[in-house]
């Protein structure tokens, strides 16, 4: 049995042709799906014949959701998934001025290891396809009934480390015979596999693209995140001044501070150092603390502060704004199990 979800358009024309069928009927499921209808019996322009037999060889996947979390401040929803094959994964839905967005996990579990990070303890457990990245994105739909523009594959995984599958996954929510959301409205984050930037911006030059830097000499970097042992700074950064050239576009680097490591002066004069002249965008987070991890947060005041160092000295910086903090949704609190 086939998941649909998990098809381009044009691969999804294949699928239908060899079923002896002609290609347009492609276009017509395809749109159904996009549209949220997961029972073939909903799609009522396709003759009855053919219905049964795409029941028979075909299934559109759908993530469940197990729990819920409403916050009661902003509107931000925290999903707790179940894929098929019992595996558990979450996202999280957010509410911005310029419309909705959400937060799609791209891996169950991760590999890169990152000290700080709550996705990382277990380790990989398998990489999702590309319809169980979307399913998220149409599960959410569905559960609150507005459209979703905006996504970034900034929740647990490292999108670039299961790069075929993200890379469909923009394919189909691009397609304008489907979600059509638009490049723009698309920010892949990446731990630093630096092949693979390369490759995305050849790919998708118009896919925002954010770096996890979080420390300016390879020592600190290090400390925090195993993935610069095989790609140090001497080699990430001129891929990231790479990327902005090719493509035009400027980066995100997200800068998650922590007490004690990462958060003195001294840090935001090497980073502006490091980033200078770079079409470049620095968003600073405060740690969001994970239990048993013996990083340290920083205050507000101070992540503000650090930023301010940055902006005086020509690096364009802001704070994130916490959105869902009553239910645990920010970045790195996403954990299996932990509720
Ligand atoms: N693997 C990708 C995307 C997932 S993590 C990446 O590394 O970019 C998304 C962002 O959240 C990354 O910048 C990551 O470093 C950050 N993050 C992880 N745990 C965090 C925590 N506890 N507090 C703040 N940010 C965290």
């Amino acid at each position: 049995m086939i998941n649909l979800r998990d098809l381009t358009l044009k691969e999804m024309e294949e699928f239908i042709t060899k079923m002896g069928e002609p290609k347009f009927r492609a276009k017509q499921v395809f749109q159904w799906i996009y549209k949220g209808k997961t029972d073939f019996r909903e799609m009522t322009n396709l003759p009855e014949v053919f219905r049964q037999k795409l029941a028979e060889e075909a299934y559109i996947g759908t993530a469940t959701p197990l729990k819920i979390q409403k916050s009661k401040t902003d509107g931000t929803r925290k999903y707790l998934f179940e894929l098929e094959d019992g595996n558990l994964i979450e996202s999280v839905f957010m509410k911005y001025k310029y419309g909705n967005s959400i937060c799609v996990s791209s891996q169950a579990g991760c590999r890169m290891g990152c000290r700080f990070c709550a996705s990382t303890r277990n380790g990989l457990e398998r990489n999702l396809t590309p319809g169980e990245i979307l399913s998220q994105l149409m599960a959410a739909e569905a559960d609150t009934g507005e459209r979703i523009g905006h996504i970034v594959v900034m929740g647990t995984g490292e999108p670039f480390d299961n790069y075929d599958n993200l890379k469909k996954f923009i394919e189909i929510v691009n397609d304008p015979k489907g979600l059509n959301i638009g490049m723009r409205n698309i920010t892949v984050s990446t731990c630093g596999l630096v092949p693979k930037i390369e490759r995305f911006s050849k790919d998708f030059p118009q896919v925002n693209l954010a770096i996890s830097l979080h420390g300016t000499t390879d020592e600190i970097r290090g400390s925090m995140m195993p993935v610069n042992g095989k790609y140090p700074l001497e080699v990430l950064i001129p891929a990231c001044r790479a990327y902005t050239e090719s493509t035009g576009r400027r980066i995100t680097f997200e800068y998650t501070m922590v007490s004690g490591v990462n958060d003195s002066d001294a840090d935001a004069a090497r980073l502006s150092k490091l980033l200078k002249g770079m079409l470049c965008h620095v968003n600073v987070i405060p740690l969001n603390k994970v239990a048993e991890s013996g990083f340290d947060t920083v205050s507000r005041k101070r992540a503000g502060e650090f930023a301010e160092l940055l902006e005086k000295s020509g690096i364009v910086a802001t704070v994130r704004r916490e959105l869902g903090a009553d239910i645990d949704a920010a970045c790195g609190q996403l954990r299996l199990g932990k509720n």
